[in-house]
């Protein structure tokens, strides 16, 4: 998506080879206009596939997952971040590796959001490792809905996440993939 790129290439920062922070759009100021346009572009690439539920991981998923579901016209459910282990038969429960912040944490759905009869559409910022949503796919699965896909706002595409999950049978759709970035320079894979 060209306006994704362009807006990268202007506001978006590579603090390093691997991080990439864009802040002043998507994860701490948010751009309503652009985050619409986004949302719209993977409901777009979805349409028509029968999603029921557009699922994702709080907080920086929230945005686009909501402009996505607007644009499908069907509900959002956020799959929950806990400090530790809770104890409740009413939550799916699974743990996530975290890539920015070396932690780990506890995802966690309620059995009432997403059930068997749910085609889920995941969405989330970026795609990194691939360990939040390999994370959230489980959880999904645990409540054997069906999953038709991953969209991303961002890819790092050097990074493993994508192949990662084309090899559990998952597409991913990314607006803009970053093939290699490092302090002045950021290259997008067509
Ligand atoms: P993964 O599990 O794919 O390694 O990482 C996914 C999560 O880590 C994303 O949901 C995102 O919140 C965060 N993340 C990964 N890489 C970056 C990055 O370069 N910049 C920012 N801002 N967040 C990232």
């Amino acid at each position: 998506m060209k306006l994704l790129e362009e807006k990268i290439r202007q506001d978006g920062t590579a603090v390093n080879e691997h991080i990439l922070k864009v802040d002043s759009f998507i994860n701490h100021q948010v751009d309503p206009a652009l985050m619409q346009e986004m949302g719209r572009e993977i409901a777009d690439h979805f349409r028509n596939r029968g999603i029921t539920k557009v699922a994702t991981i709080e907080s920086s998923g929230i945005s686009p997952a909501l402009m996505t579901a607007l644009s499908l016209e069907v509900p959002m459910v956020i799959l929950k971040k806990q400090p530790s282990k809770i104890l409740n038969q009413d939550l799916y429960q699974t743990v996530v590796t975290s890539f920015t912040k070396e932690t780990n944490y506890e995802l966690t759905l309620s059995k009432k959001y997403i059930t068997s009869e749910d085609h889920v559409l995941l969405v989330d910022d970026f795609l990194a490792n691939g360990e939040a949503a390999t994370a959230a796919i489980r959880l999904i699965r645990m409540s054997h809905a069906t999953i038709a896909g991953l969209g991303v706002l961002i890819e790092k595409s050097f990074q493993p996440g994508h192949e990662k999950l084309k090899g559990q049978g998952i597409e991913v759709y990314a607006l803009a993939r970053i093939g290699k970035m490092g302090e002045n320079y950021i290259e997008f894979w067509e």
